[in-house]
């Protein structure tokens, strides 16, 4: 525990139950997982364009799979699920495999929480969701959050090998995404000391692999080192509160249906300067994990160098809806180690949508 902060003291932690195989090509295992859990026919889950990989899955489970639903979409519709919900009771489905990003762990999610169905996930980005208990649906423009056991996954499957297709844009903007929840697990309101190492080893685990992967996408140790970052980094999201980061991207997110992955990774370094004042133990372990001088700043090169985005415009926001999000992010706001107020935040996005230097850089 550094010396700087004095809170994590006193704590609650609260640990999820969840079953986690890390390692390479450990999906083939899929099978006897379903098998422990007592499932027959089990729903194969995707995108559309990953639809081939769960068909293999489903062949590969043989009798026990009930067939393959490859609807997933981003930001989990209503609309998707409902018509999800009608194919599970069709097909008698019992339990849910889901193979790909957040997108495809959302829908999964959104189907256990309405039938009780048990999970097995095998994630092949770094977004985390599959070792949360949060579900974000959206319907008629809004993203509203559900939080529950029934919607934590029991099974997770980290499957280096299932990792080595994801582009390099994505690869990095999905590590970014990763990066941010360990960033607000380490300022936030009811963090704890296992999720504090957790999230600083999870940003130091992505910070070296990241630059890695865009030069070698293929390079089985390093996709393996960045998976184990984003298993942490999804465990410090599911287990602690996020704040203004979170809160921002969900809002803008669902607004103006933005790229996810690549509006967390714009967003990072301007909220990271937002809080820095008041969160100085955060700001010394982040820039320690990532090699930098300054946590936001550094953020930000991280970012740059990776060639990832770093202007809200360049993902299609108008910026005319600045002042609509302004408005959102008000409402119902998170607690936030420095206090969230319009002007302050309008100012946050006008800089994340111009591309700017995070302000913290020029206060220090
Ligand atoms: P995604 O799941 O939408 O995937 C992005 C694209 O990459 C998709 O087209 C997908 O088919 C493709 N893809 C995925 N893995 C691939 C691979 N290995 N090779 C090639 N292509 C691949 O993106 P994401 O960023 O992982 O997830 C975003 C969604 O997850 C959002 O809806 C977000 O709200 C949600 N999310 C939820 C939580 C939570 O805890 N509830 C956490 C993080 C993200």
């Amino acid at each position: 525990m550094s010396e700087g902060d004095r809170s994590l003291i006193e704590f609650i932690c609260t640990t999820l139950p969840s079953r986690v195989i890390f390692g390479q090509g450990t999906s083939v295992r899929l099978p006897e997982e379903v098998e422990r859990l007592g499932l027959q026919r089990a729903l194969v889950l995707a995108t559309p364009s990953r639809k081939p990989d769960a068909e293999r899955l489903s062949a590969h489970l043989g009798t026990r799979s009930a067939g393959v639903l490859a609807t997933a979409v981003m930001h989990t519709p209503v609309n998707v699920t409902e018509a999800a919900l009608a194919v599970v009771e069709n097909l008698g489905a019992d339990g849910l495999v889901a193979i790909g990003g957040g997108s495809t762990t959302g829908l999964s999610k959104a189907i256990a929480l309405r039938t009780g169905l048990p999970q097995i996930i095998i994630p092949t980005t770094y977004a985390g969701s599959e070792m949360t208990p949060i579900v974000g649906e959206t319907k008629d423009g809004g993203k509203t959050t559900k939080r529950s056991p029934r919607i934590l996954p029991e099974v997770v499957i980290y499957d280096v090998e299932r990792t080595l297709s994801l582009p390099v844009p994505l690869s990095v903007a999905s590590g970014m995404n990763a990066i941010a929840h360990a960033v607000e697990a380490l300022y936030a309101r009811d963090r704890n000391p296992v999720a504090t190492l957790m999230a600083e080893e999870g940003v130091r685990a992505l910070g070296q692999a990241l630059p890695r992967i865009a030069a070698h996408p293929v390079d089985r140790d390093v996709r393996a080192e960045a998976l184990y970052g984003a298993w942490l980094c999804g465990v410090c999201l599911g287990s602690v509160s996020m704040a203004i980061h979170h809160k921002l991207c969900h809002v803008i997110g669902g607004l103006f249906n933005l790229p996810h992955a690549q509006t967390h990774t714009v967003i990072l370094p301007h909220a990271t300067a937002y809080n820095a004042p008041a969160a100085p133990d955060a700001m010394v372990r982040l820039a320690r994990a990532l090699d930098a001088p300054d946590a936001a700043l550094g953020l930000y090169e991280f970012a740059g160098r990776l060639g990832c985005p770093r202007a809200l415009r360049d993902l299609g926001m108008p910026e005319a809806g600045i002042d609509q999000a302004v408005t959102l992010s008000l409402r119902n706001a998170p607690w936030n180690p420095v206090p969230i107020e319009a002007e302050a935040v309008r100012e946050l996005l006008r800089r994340a949508w111009r591309g700017d230097v995070p302000a913290s850089a020029f206060q220090s």
